[in-house]
């Protein structure tokens, strides 16, 4: 018989990478490939020390800014969260070859800003103050043009210059529910606000959530593998906690378990965020391998199909 306890690991599907971010990776190793080391990489081209610390290994430099690249003449990608306008402009002006690893799904929230700007109205941002992809986004329009709403009660204060000219866009990596609640205030402020066409918030972020909101409620810890500055990590730990597990944890890798606090579960759940890779989670579920006696379910909502094209130079480069 053995000695170690059971536990029961309930995996989550989808989880970890998305199309957004297996692209915006696979930029900087075909950048890295075609054009040579070094290559810049302005901001973590994904939120996920792993990820960059492989990417830097490969001869990737990240920089903050563009002002920290001392070579006009080597290229830079702009990462997945997307960038303000001044950002390609600044890289322009210095005659910089720079590829835009924006995800695909963030730009068309910047194409709906532009849209609703020349439209005439003033816009709406749920989202979080700080986080890259709010930056590129405010940045896509003169100041003024775009208010954050980051809660409820912002929603309930925000006073718009004209009701009737009023549109509302979001952060790709909210929680579904949170941000419903912000859009329920608003409409009832402003019956006129316009909406997105197509829901802002990702399918990558929307499937993770669901998954876990299955699965929380029959799980005494759920863990979420991802970074610190993730937001979608942090939402999946908002979710899980809202949906019933007992306590949620994220870690970037396994060496981060709190052993102390996971105790002895019988059922556990793992899910990783939209920029953690597999092999962290694979990392995870060993380290409880070795302290229990595991058997492992996948628990699958949605199947994921999505792929994004590389950029137009990265595939006309390939082939040549
Ligand atoms: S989380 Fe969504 S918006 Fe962000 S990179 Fe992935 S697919 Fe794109």
């Amino acid at each position: 018989m053995s000695a170690k306890p059971e536990l029961t690991i309930l995996l989550a599907a989808p989880r970890g990478f998305c199309a957004g971010v297996v692209r915006a990776i696979d930029i900087v190793e075909k950048a890295l490939e075609h054009y040579g080391q070094p290559v810049y990489v302005r901001h973590e081209i994904v939120h996920n020390r792993y990820v960059v610390e492989d990417l830097k290994r490969k001869g990737a430099i990240f920089v903050e800014e563009l002002d920290e690249i001392p070579d006009d003449h080597r290229p830079v990608i702009f990462s997945a969260h997307g960038v303000p306008k001044s950002v390609p402009a600044e890289a322009t002006s210095r005659h910089m070859f720079y590829l835009d690893a924006t995800c695909p799904l963030v730009s068309k929230v910047h194409m709906e800003a532009a849209r609703h700007h020349e439209d005439g109205h003033e816009i709406v941002l749920i989202g979080h103050a700080g986080h890259p992809e709010v930056v590129g986004t405010m940045g896509q329009l003169p100041e003024g043009a775009i208010t954050l709403v980051e809660t409820v009660e912002d929603a309930r204060r925000f006073m718009p210059r004209d009701a009737a000219k009023l549109a509302y866009i979001t952060q790709t990596t909210l929680s579904v529910d949170d941000t419903s609640e912000i859009i329920t205030v608003l409409l009832e402020r402003f019956p006129a606000i316009s909406a997105p066409h197509k829901e802002d918030i990702c399918y990558a972020t929307t499937n993770r959530q669901e998954v876990v909101r299955e699965i929380a409620h029959h799980c005494e810890v759920m863990l979420v593998v991802g970074a610190p500055n993730s937001s979608n990590s942090q939402r999946l730990v908002e979710v899980a906690l809202k949906s019933g597990a007992r306590d949620a944890m994220l870690v970037q890798r396994a060496s981060e378990l709190d052993w102390s606090r996971i105790g002895r579960p019988e059922r556990v759940g793992i899910t990783a965020g939209a920029s953690a890779p597999e092999i962290l989670v694979e990392e995870v579920a060993d380290a409880f391998r070795e302290r229990f006696e595991v058997t492992t379910e996948t628990v699958q909502t949605r199947t994921e199909s999505v792929s994004f094209k590389l950029p137009r130079q990265l595939r006309q480069a390939a082939a040549e």
